[in-house]
């Protein structure tokens, strides 16, 4: 299939590679310089802007930090829309707001161009295995168009509802990410200020009822390595953590845990750590208790 890809990331470049190994051919776009010449090591074709990359593609993937960077990247100056021919269809990887997609898509349906959105679950490991679960939101033909190319970056691929409704069942996902990841972190720091080493906290809880997502997938790579380049960056995850506060007030939700939660990585942005994966989190911690939650430092 004739592709574009625009947004060449931590995920988005595992997730092209994958796309690419199977068999597709692709134009991308990115600001970055970096991010592009990468992608054309891999086979992929540049384009100067994201009317390019769109002109005479069946399917255009883009996964982009943000809904305002979504929207101008569709709908601004140089944008897919300028490019689009009918019939395109626009698969958003990014995780955005429910009703900024919602918008997007009405004003691209007009000039005959359709959207799925496709968020993703899985981490860059996933991304990188091809291994992700992506819930989509849109149309049933739409779904239906692009399943053979998501079946390339991910192995759970779930129609969940109408446009928006896959944003709304990533943003609940990553309510609970973000949850968790502070928890861990608060209990690895308690655990290790009491004595006990990290490594022993961290085999018998991975097996025990303390287990989470958050504990095993970010504990030996991220804070046991002392390693804590993205992954998942704090900023995103504080992004994440707005569209669900933002939804569950339009709701009248109380979301105690997860505002307390977005204060935590909003203390780990005030002191510089935003680009850092969401794991350094526990850095708060470490600091305060004056404990470092790695092996070699006890
Ligand atoms: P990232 O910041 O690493 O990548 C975003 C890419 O978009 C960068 O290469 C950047 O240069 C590019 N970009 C920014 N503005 C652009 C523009 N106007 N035009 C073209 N390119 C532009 O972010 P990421 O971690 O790859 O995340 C991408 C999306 O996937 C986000 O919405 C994020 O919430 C979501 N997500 C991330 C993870 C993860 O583990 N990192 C997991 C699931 C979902």
């Amino acid at each position: 299939m004739e592709l574009g890809f625009i947004g060449l990331g931590a995920m988005g470049s595992k997730m092209l590679a994958n796309v690419i190994k199977a068999g597709h051919s692709v134009t991308v776009f990115d600001i970055g310089q970096a991010a592009v010449d990468a992608a054309v090591a891999l086979g992929a074709k540049k384009a100067a802007n994201a009317a390019e990359t769109a002109r005479g593609k069946e399917i255009v993937l883009l996964s982009l930090p943000n809904s305002a960077i979504v929207e101008s990247t569709v709908l601004g100056p140089g944008g897919i829309l300028e490019g689009a021919e009918q019939g395109l269809l626009i698969v958003d990887l990014s995780s955005i707001t429910p009703q900024s997609i919602q918008k997007i898509a009405g004003i691209a349906k007009a000039k005959g161009v359709n959207i799925i959105d496709a968020p993703v679950s899985g981490g860059t490991a996933g991304a990188q295995m091809g291994t992700l679960s992506i819930m989509v939101g849109g149309e049933q033909a739409d779904f239906e168009r692009a399943l053979p190319v998501l079946q390339s970056i991910g192995s759970k691929i779930d129609h969940v509802g109408a446009i928006g409704a896959g944003d709304t069942v990533k943003l609940v996902n990553n309510l609970l990410l973000g949850v968790n990841m502070v928890a861990v972190s608060e209990a690895l720091c308690l655990g290790v200020k009491a004595g006990i080493k990290p490594e022993v906290l961290y085999q018998i809880i991975s097996n025990s009822s303390g287990n989470s997502y958050a504990l095993t997938a970010k504990y030996k790579k991220f804070i046991a390595a002392g390693n804590f380049e993205p992954g998942f960056m704090i900023d995103l995850q504080y992004k994440d953590l707005q569209l669900a506060v933002d939804t569950a007030k339009g709701l009248k939700v109380p979301l105690v845990l997860g505002n307390i939660a977005q204060q935590a990585y909003e203390i780990a942005r005030a002191s510089g750590l935003g680009a850092e994966d969401i794991s350094a989190v526990i850095k708060l911690g470490e600091a305060l208790c004056d404990i470092k939650v790695r092996e070699e430092a006890q």
